[in-house]
């Protein structure tokens, strides 16, 4: 998919991780006020104080009587003892003090509970400030209410303290008019105190909306003509209050929405949890609300009381080990609370699972600024620059942060951080794996074999990023640092990387809008350079080398981490609705990973030290004859010798000598095993192949195959990269098994002798790399076993095959199965009856875009269909038994786990498979080339012509040396090639390799043709391999492509190198 695709407007509506608080603008009192007016036919809004904007008396009153072991109900029916003319209407129309109250109000009190009641105390919680404080709904509603234009008014009954002030503990500016019952002498329900009110606002009572918590008060205001709402409980007064105005009147906490049907908790015992935890005076309902963000672990906004708070949980279901790790996240968080280091205040660790189903923490609620986008739009260059600043300040802190004192020693393991990193997000990524991505399973042999050799080792964010920090509205500051989730003691390093990500992400990007094709000097956003430079300094470290390692790494883990939430959206435990569209992300993310891998890999080719001269030897045994044991010489440069397979992939081994050890022994070991039996062995394995039974195996070929494998010579040709455990084969490098192919094609008998042949070995690492479990154990392990063979049908005759994009055979399904009709040619290996396998190439779908129609399956050899129509001879060779066959594939039926990787991989798949397998060819021929080049030696030194040895000829003289010359040339080609395939990856290795492809078959025909004119009419003969080299060197001038194609790949990716 392309990318632009990719990030479509309408998949960019989902927010990521912790995007905390982007508060709306602040309605300041009266900022629109007159501008216009909204709220319908209403103009003004009317409250009572208690029981609307503040606690009511009479619920303050049942709470104190419980504490105090007064019968309930007492304050209340003292209230309304007397009526208008009791003690309680005469307080509040201002007619006695407060001590003549408290004494009368006594006197009934005592008489109704028939006890002594001390309600001194009950008038002092009345008038506290603990009780009376505005409800935070009330105080937004007002301010709403006021911004829209529309009037506010407080109608009060109340009364005066002792010090002479009326009891109002409100904010008046927040009213246009206020009137108080104290003040007035008239209080509700008298008509006369509404009507003054709606004077004083000049409205009419239809344009006024009351609340009040006493019927009696509404019912005088209803017959008045004023719309009423009874308050029980303000939340809901509010929600009323909204549907008569029709507009919202509650701060809609941003980036939040109704929870999710997956996500739901018990909301029961969570507000009965909070509750105790935050204490009595937490009246009123519970708001519950789910932030947008919070991929990994569900995240909730919680509005209890005058609490605002923040719940993190870990998501419902099955999880993966050691992930979601809430409990750390609070831990940490806490720990740093006294470090400089700005982080949310945690208030509670709930590790009971009883509760809401998880384990969750919760922190206080903090309003600020989160600015998802990395471009700051609508800030100045200065502001911009701020707060990039601000943000690698912030991570110095975090990484100066002294972890032993902070308490957080046995937070993570020390050292080795990033190998630890790696293996657990494969595995994470392998238990959530839900198709190949190709770049990933590059990135998975990769990483481990370019690991940074020095770690220091600190705290750890591990998703330090913009969108992650919380900024003060007006300064550039950093008030908190979120989602510790992925925390640990690491490699302070990949922090940095990590919060560069955005400076390679197109500004559409979902996850995070990124700054890739910005002009960063006129944002005033330093480079991403630049921002590392800035850290090194402020930590007092050097500038970082391998910097595009970490780069690869970062995005490497944000791929595992989204095919972990991927897989859960297919699942349904996902907290985000968008989480299905993180699938379509991994891809892109891994291709970017891989780009700084290969990066990494020419950085570390380039940086390579010059090489110094050693031997190497070779054996010029050339026929039936007995040959000398002493072998030629040549010297080779080489650097010293390495100790193991990773330092011989930072380095370009040329000599056999200078390999690592172990593949030295190999080196040594295959070529003791040329000597004492592939080389006498030739002799019969030609007659052979010139006999009658020359389409049946040679039951000598069986037997040097089992002494091979006896002796560990097996499987050599699968490289590291593709098998990094040495599952499959022997887990040498490209460049070490470059010099044990070279060995194997001393003879065109060896590499079926060591299971290093084509077809077969570019069918095995097809297997290895795209093959399911099921077709690995069907194909892939026979032909390790070296018990079944294979081909790879790819070339038609009616078309140009050298572009396999005109491939015409066709692969329908029908009935569940796949149905293949075609005619293919020069199919090698298809006559061979040990061949089982065949790699069948075919499109399913022409009208796709044209690197999509092909696909790839796997056709069992005994289907019905199949008819092998003749062998082609190259120079009338047979090749026997494998041969080149022409074939017919007629209605051919396979199910449809035949398929590999899927429909419309094919040309990928093909491209994975002939790169390292084609480059196999090119080695193989450099020892065909030396082979011919010992024999050339051999015979000129003992051949006399015109009274001298021909040696002493001067065109033998300049043959000879021109022979050499052109091997040594190709050979470091063909080393280079291998070479950046270990350290960089195939597809940046593509440039050497098409050049070894184009070098190597010419460069071999002229060798071994210089050598047969040297060797006479011999040279031709069955007695000399020459002939069949020379063949071979020739055919492979189109098998492994014509040399045009490889020329054309050449001079198009020359014309696009930079001068
Ligand atoms: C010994 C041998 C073994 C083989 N084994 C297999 C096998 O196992 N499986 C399989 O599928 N195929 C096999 N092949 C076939 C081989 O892959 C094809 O021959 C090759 O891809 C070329 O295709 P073509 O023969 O159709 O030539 P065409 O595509 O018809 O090309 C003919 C010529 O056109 C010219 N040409 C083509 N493209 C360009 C260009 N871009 N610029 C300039 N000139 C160009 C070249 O001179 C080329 O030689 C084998 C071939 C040989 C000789």
């Amino acid at each position: 998919m392309r990318t632009g695709q990719l990030f479509r407007p309408s998949r960019l509506q989902w927010a990521w991780r912790a995007a905390f608080l982007k508060p709306h603008p602040c309605a300041h009192r009266g900022a629109w006020r007159g501008m216009h007016s909204e709220g319908g036919p209403y103009r003004a809004v009317i409250f009572d104080v208690g029981g609307v904007l503040i606690p009511s008396p009479g619920r303050v009153a049942a709470a104190w009587e419980v504490e105090n072991h007064i019968p309930s109900g007492t304050i209340l029916k003292a209230m309304l003892s007397g009526g208008e003319g009791g003690p309680w209407m005469a307080f509040m129309r201002g007619e006695i003090t407060t001590e003549a109250f408290l004494q009368e109000f006594g006197r009934h009190c005592s008489e109704i509970s028939e006890t002594c009641v001390p309600v001194g105390s009950f008038f002092s919680l009345l008038t506290g400030e603990q009780v009376a404080t505005q409800f935070p709904v009330m105080t937004e509603a007002i301010a709403r209410i006021r911004a829209k234009g529309l009037q506010t008014a407080v109608l009060s009954n109340n009364f005066y303290l002792s010090n002479g002030k009326s009891f109002l503990p409100l904010d008046r500016k927040q009213f246009d008019v206020v009137v108080e019952s104290c003040l007035e002498g008239i209080c509700k329900p008298d008509p006369r105190i509404y009507k003054l009110c709606l004077e004083r606002l000049g409205r009419q009572p239809s344009e006024s909306i009351f609340l009040d918590d006493l019927g009696q008060n509404l019912k005088a205001a209803a017959s008045l003509g004023m719309h009423t709402i009874k308050v029980n409980d303000p939340e809901a007064a509010v929600k009323e209050l909204e549907t008569l105005l029709g507009f919202t009147l509650r701060t809609v906490v941003p980036n939040t929405c109704p929870v999710r049907d997956t996500m739901k908790i018990s909301r029961d015992p969570l507000e009965k949890y909070l509750r105790d935890l935050l204490g009595t005076q937490t009246t009123g309902p519970m708001e519950l609300l789910q932030f947008h963000h919070g991929q990994s672990n569900p995240t909730y906004y919680i509005r209890l009381a005058d609490h605002q708070l923040v719940l993190r949980k870990k998501p419902p279901g099955t999880l993966l080990p050691s992930a979601h790790a809430v409990e750390r996240e609070f831990r940490i968080m806490k720990a740093l609370a006294n470090t400089g280091v700005p982080v949310p205040k945690v208030l509670d660790l709930c590790e009971d699972s009883r509760i809401i189903g998880t384990p969750f923490y919760l922190m206080e609620y903090c309003p600020g600024l989160v600015y998802k986008n990395s471009t700051l739009p609508g800030l100045q260059p200065s502001q911009r620059q701020a707060i990039y600043t601000a943000m690698n300040r912030v991570l110095c802190k975090i990484h100066s942060v002294d972890f032993k004192a902070a308490g957080l020693e046995d937070y993570g393991k020390h050292g080795d951080y990033i190998l630890r990193q790696v293996r657990t997000w494969t595995k994470q990524y392998r238990a959530s794996e839900t198709s190949t991505v190709p770049a990933m399973e590059r990135l998975i042999e990769w990483l481990p074999l370019h690991l940074p050799r020095q770690q220091k080792t600190t705290v750890v964010h591990g998703d330090f990023r913009l969108d992650n920090l919380l900024f003060h509205p007006e300064k550039t500051e950093v008030l908190a640092v979120f989602d510790w989730e992925l925390s640990t003691l690491g490699d302070p390093l990949v922090d940095v990387a990590y919060s560069c990500m955005a400076y390679y992400l197109p500004p559409e990007f979902p996850l995070l809008p990124g700054l890739s094709g910005c002009d960063l000097t006129q944002l005033g956003i330093p480079t991403a350079e630049e921002h590392f430079q800035e850290y090194c300094l402020h930590m007092g470290i050097p500038p970082v080398e391998n910097w595009n390692f970490y780069m690869a790494f970062s995005f490497f883990r944000v791929a595992a981490i989204l095919q972990g939430v991927y897989k859960r959206s297919l699942t349904g435990q996902a907290s985000s609705a968008a989480a299905e569209q993180s699938g379509e992300l991994i891809e892109f993310l891994s291709d970017l990973a891989w780009e700084f891998a290969v990066k990494e890999g020419f950085r570390v080719f380039n940086e390579m030290p010059a090489t110094k001269p050693s031997r190497r030897s070779y054996h010029v045994w050339a026929g039936p004859r007995p040959l000398p044991s002493t072998p030629g010489t040549r010297s080779y440069s080489s650097l010293p010798e390495s100790s193991s397979a990773h330092s011989s992939k930072a380095a370009l081994v040329i000599s056999p000598e200078s390999l690592p050890p172990r593949a030295r022994e190999l080196y040594r070991q295959l070529e003791q095993f040329m000597e004492r039996h592939v080389y006498p062995a030739e002799p019969e394995l030609r007659s052979h192949q010139a006999s009658a039974e020359r389409w049946t195996p040679s039951p000598l070929v069986e037997d040097l195959k089992e002494k091979a494998k006896a002796e560990g010579l097996w499987n050599l040709f699968l490289p590291l990269e593709a098998d990094p455990e040495g599952k499959y084969g022997a887990g040498l490098t490209n460049v070490e098994y470059a010099h044990l192919c070279e060995l194997m094609g001393m003879s065109l008998y060896a590499p079926e002798i060591f299971n290093c042949s084509a077809p077969d070995t570019g069918n095995m690492e097809l297997l290895v790399r795209y093959g399911t479990e099921e077709q690995k154990a069907r194909w892939l392990l026979p032909l390790l076993q070296g018990r079944a063979r294979s081909c790879f049908a790819m070339t038609e005759p009616q078309v140009a095959s050298s572009d396999a994009t005109n491939i015409e055979s066709s692969i329908r399904e029908e009935d569940g199965f796949y149905v293949v009709n075609g005619h293919k040619w020069w199919i090698s290996g298809i006559l061979d009856p040990r061949c089982q396998l065949c790699v069948f190439m075919g499109k399913t779908d022409p009208h796709a875009p044209r690197h999509q129609q092909q696909s790839i399956l796997l056709v069992p050899m005994d289907t019905p269909g199949i008819k092998v129509i003749r062998p082609l001879t190259v120079y009338g060779l047979e090749d026997a038994p494998g041969g080149h066959g022409e074939v017919l594939f007629e209605q051919v039926r396979v199910p449809k786990d035949s398929m590999v990787l899927g429909p419309g991989r094919g040309f990928e798949i093909a491209q994975g498979r002939l790169g390292p397998g084609r480059i196999h060819h090119c080695m193989r021929l450099i020892g065909h080339s030396e082979r011919a080049l010992a024999l050339m030696k051999a015979r000129v030194k003992s051949r006399m012509a015109f009274g001298k040895p021909l040696v002493e000829q001067g065109t033998i003289l300049a043959d000879i040396a021109q022979s050499r010359v052109e091997i040594e040339q190709a050979r470091l080609l063909v080393l280079k090639a291998a070479h950046l395939m270990d350290v960089a990856g195939n597809k940046a290795a593509a440039l050497d390799i098409a050049m070894i492809k184009m070098v190597a078959p010419s460069m071999a025909y002229r060798v071994i043709d210089r050598a047969i004119q040297a060797c006479g009419a011999a040279g031709l003969s069955g007695d000399y391999p020459l002939a069949q080299f020379f063949a071979w060197a020739r055919a492979l001038r189109f098998a492994d492509g014509p040399d045009e194609v490889h020329r054309a790949v050449v001079a198009k990716m020359e014309l696009k190198r930079r001068s």
